[in-house]
């Protein structure tokens, strides 16, 4: 079974919430065959989207489970506002992903200059461990991107062990899924988030998994979603996680 669990219907704000917009997303969900599609804007435009178009188009679109999520920044100094926006909505689920170190958003390409400034084993512990505190919270089913600090290319020199083990066991821990983002094929790292090898890591760690595609507009919507099932199949995944009224469920692939 395909799904996609990471798609954004006004992308970086390039666009209105409108359904005409959303049936466009939806066309190309059904021509990719997936059963589900859980839309997941960036919290900084929850104030543009009008929620309340999911149920029309559920509506409309019988033949495909219509989800409706959030994907939220994590700030660790910012819990208190990250619990009202995930609260503010009954949304399906929630998104939590790092993009930021500090004040640095360091997946935008013009800032990437920065990471001349670190230690790259150093940021990579920094960066896991503020994912591995997103996880803590409990707000967010799913996480986002696990090994986005990679986007430009940039590798730990130390070993995948030494870098994700502890992280990935603590993680495992926390109960939360993780998402393999195609996304990643298409930045300058042209990897997968996360690696194959990295998923092999995540199915020992017993870490469950969603697909998601992480588009920014229609024509991307589950794009190479079913490439990256059976990259999680080699590594032994039998099932995928789904995510309805704040719940999460398992289906076998
Ligand atoms: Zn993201
Ligand atoms: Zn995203």
């Amino acid at each position: 079974m395909l799904v996609d669990y990471h798609v954004h219907a006004v992308g970086h704000g390039a666009r209105e919430h409108t359904l005409e917009n959303l049936k466009e997303y939806i066309e190309y969900a059904i021509e990719r065959n997936l059963k589900e599609i859980g839309f997941a804007d960036h919290d900084r435009y929850l104030s543009d989207l009008n929620l309340d178009l999911y149920q029309e188009l559920q509506k409309m679109y019988p033949q495909i489970n219509i989800r409706v999520g959030l994907e939220i920044d994590y700030f660790p100094d910012k819990l208190e506002e990250i619990k009202k926006i995930r609260y503010s909505y009954p949304f399906d689920y929630c998104i939590g992903s790092v993009h930021y170190i500090g004040e640095w958003m360091f997946d935008a390409d013009k800032f990437k200059e920065r990471f001349n400034e670190w230690d790259i084993d150093e940021l990579y512990a920094k960066y896991l461990s503020l994912v591995l505190a997103s996880a803590q919270t409990g707000l967010f089913p799913l996480i986002g991107h696990t090994d986005l600090l990679k986007i430009f290319g940039h590798r730990p020199t130390k070993s995948l062990e030494t870098t994700f083990g502890p992280f990935l066991r603590e993680l495992a821990k926390t109960g939360v899924v993780i998402e393999l983002n195609t996304n990643g094929w298409y930045k300058p790292v042209g990897e997968l988030y996360p690696s194959p090898q990295l998923i092999e890591m995540c199915f020992n760690a017993d870490i469950p998994i969603t697909l998601s595609s992480d588009a920014h507009q229609a024509d991307q919507v589950g794009r190479d979603v079913d490439k990256a099932l059976n990259i999680a199949k080699k590594a032994g995944y039998r099932k995928i996680a789904t995510f309805a009224k704040g719940k999460v469920y398992f289906v076998e692939v």
